[in-house]
């Protein structure tokens, strides 16, 4: 039988038990169409990212969601309100200022 959950709902079950990722169960996005977090191009002007991060912003678990992307590096989707390509940028910056000198 097809599992026609979305993505984030799967994962909120497979995850419940994970201390870890609890945050998951908090998630604005569970239950919205999974399709909406995966657009095709990713482009900051897409409307497909700003009707997703419009999700992201009414979520209790932002930044909790966007830490675990950048640690996971995440490299597809929307989490906490960015794309991957700002997740990359974020973590660049971070490796940089991390960096001894
Ligand atoms: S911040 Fe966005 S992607 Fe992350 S859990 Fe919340 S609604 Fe979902």
């Amino acid at each position: 039988m097809p599992d026609d959950r979305s993505f984030r709902d799967r994962e909120a079950d497979t995850w419940a038990g994970n201390v870890a990722r609890k945050w998951l169960r908090e998630a604005a996005c569970v239950g919205e169409d999974p399709e909406l977090f995966f657009p095709p191009a990713e482009l900051e002007t897409d409307p497909q990212v700003a009707r997703a991060r419009a999700v992201c912003r009414r979520c209790r678990v932002l930044l909790d969601c966007r830490s675990w992307a950048i640690e996971q590096g995440e490299d597809a989707g929307i989490w906490g309100a960015t794309t991957a390509r700002q997740r990359r940028a974020i973590s660049r910056e971070m490796r940089r200022v991390a960096a001894p000198r």
